[in-house]
């Protein structure tokens, strides 16, 4: 493998670690009290709260991030994204790979006569 690729597989492997599938949305709502300050000033709604936003089934899911965990949940996206990145990059690499090497098949085709078949 081309040193190149090397250092790709081995970020990809990193990302793999911490990656979760998906993106981030910060939301800010109202609650269910109807005495609650959030239902007479929209400038005072509960949050803003995190979520990481996926989908599965073709359904769009979220999973809520209690405050203290927004840090990994940042790093867990990041990584996500690192690991698309990563992966298109060896992508490209790969169809290069691919291009030069027909490309070579092609020149050995036409620049070497073809032995002929002994028959018997
Ligand atoms: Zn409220």
């Amino acid at each position: 493998m081309m040193r190149r690729q090397e250092q790709l597989v081995k970020r990809l492997l990193q990302a793999t670690e911490q990656m979760v599938q998906g993106g981030l949305s910060e939301t800010s709502r109202r609650c269910g009290n109807p005495n609650c300050i959030c239902r007479r000033d929209p400038n005072r709604l509960h949050g803003p709260h995190l979520y990481i936003t996926y989908r599965k089934d073709a359904k769009s899911c979220s999973l809520y991030v209690p405050p203290e965990h927004a840090k990994t949940a940042r790093r867990a996206q990041q990584a996500w994204a690192a690991f698309w990145k990563i992966g298109c990059s060896l992508a490209a690499l790969n169809r290069e790979q691919l291009r030069r090497q027909w490309q070579q098949e092609k020149k050995t085709r036409t620049a070497v006569p073809r032995r002929s078949v002994p028959r018997d």
